[in-house]
C-alpha cells in the first residue's frame, strides 16, 4: 500500500512546507491532521498507541498526523519519518504507516480527534484540522478585546475576503496552558460552531475539507489581522460598514453569523 498516494497526501505535505515558509511553525510548533479516505480495512498494524478513555474516538476513522516533536521545515524531506497514518479501533490508535525512525503521534492527537468528531458532525466534507502560530492573529490577541463577535467584526471590516471566506466568524479562547485536556476540549466545543478557533497568546486552529482550504482560511484571517495591526494606531477613516458586509454576503451567497452584523 502506497500511503503517500492517498487523496490529499501530497497537498498535506506541501502545506507543511508552506506553514514553515509563512514563519508560523518555529521550532516544533504546529500540527496537522487529515481524515483519510481509501485506507484498506486489512492494512497491517505495526503498533498500537492507547488513547485516554475520555477521548470519544470515532471508531474506524483513519487519519494522518504529524509526529510529536517533528519540525514542519523538514517533514517534506522524509514524510515516512515525521508523519503517521493511524486507524482508531478498540480504544487505541493503530499505526499503519510512518514513524519509521520511532516516536509517537503528536501530543495533540486527542485534541485533533475531538475536533474531527465535532467538525464531521457539522460538515460531512470536513477532513483537515491545522494548528499553527499565525503571527498577526496571535499579535492581535494582545491588543484587541477577545469577545468573538467583536474580534470577528474587526477582521471582517479590514478586507472583503473575510466575510466571503468566514461568514461564520472565528471562535476565540482566552489564554490557557497548551497540551492540556482543558484546551483540547474547549477547542472541540468551539469547533462545533466555528471552522477557526483563535488561541490567545498562542496561535490558531483551522478546519477545512482539504489542507489548502484550511490553510487558506487562516491566511485570509491573518492578512486581516496584519491590516488591523498596521492601522490600529493611525486615524482610520475608512473600513467596510455593516451595510457593505451585508451586501458582500448577498453577492457571494453566504450567511453572516446570526446577530453579528448590526443591520
Ligand atoms: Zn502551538
Amino acid at each position: 500500500m502506497d500511503f503517500l498516494s492517498l487523496p490529499g497526501m501530497s497537498e498535506y505535505i506541501e502545506t507543511t512546507r508552506l506553514l514553515y515558509r509563512h514563519g508560523w511553525a518555529e521550532g516544533s510548533g504546529g500540527n496537522i491532521s487529515m481524515v483519510l479516505d481509501g485506507v484498506p480495512e486489512d492494512a497491517p498494524v505495526k503498533a498500537v498507541f492507547p488513547l485516554s478513555p475520555d477521548t470519544p474516538a470515532p471508531e474506524g476513522l483513519s487519519l494522518v498526523i504529524t509526529r510529536s516533536g517533528s519540525y514542519m521545515k523538514s517533514i517534506a524531506a522524509d514524510p515516512e519519518a515525521d508523519l503517521c497514518v493511524l486507524r482508531i479501533r478498540g480504544g487505541g490508535a493503530e499505526l499503519l504507516w510512518g514513524l519509521k525512525k520511532g516516536g509517537r503521534p503528536s501530543s495533540e492527537l486527542s485534541s485533533h480527534l475531538l475536533g474531527h468528531e465535532a467538525r464531521l458532525a457539522a460538515d460531512p466534507k470536513h477532513r483537515v484540522l491545522m494548528h499553527t502560530h499565525a503571527t498577526h492573529l496571535t499579535a492581535m490577541t494582545a491588543v484587541h478585546p477577545l469577545d468573538e463577535r467583536s474580534f470577528t467584526r474587526t477582521l471582517w471590516q479590514q478586507c472583503s475576503e473575510c466575510m466571503i471566506f468566514f461568514p461564520d466568524g472565528a471562535g476565540v479562547l482566552p489564554w490557557m496552558p497548551c497540551g492540556t485536556d482543558m484546551i483540547g476540549r474547549a477547542t472541540a466545543e468551539k469547533l462545533r460552531e466555528f471552522r477557526m478557533v483563535i488561541w490567545a497568546q498562542h496561535g490558531v486552529f483551522g478546519a477545512g475539507s482539504s489542507p489548502f482550504e484550511a490553510l487558506g482560511l487562516i491566511e485570509i484571517a491573518d492578512k486581516a489581522a496584519e491590516l488591523y495591526l498596521l492601522t490600529a494606531q493611525l486615524c482610520v477613516i475608512n473600513s467596510i460598514p455593516d451595510e457593505g458586509l451585508r451586501r458582500l454576503a448577498e453577492v457571494y451567497g453566504v450567511t453572516p453569523r446570526e446577530g453579528w452584523l448590526d443591520i
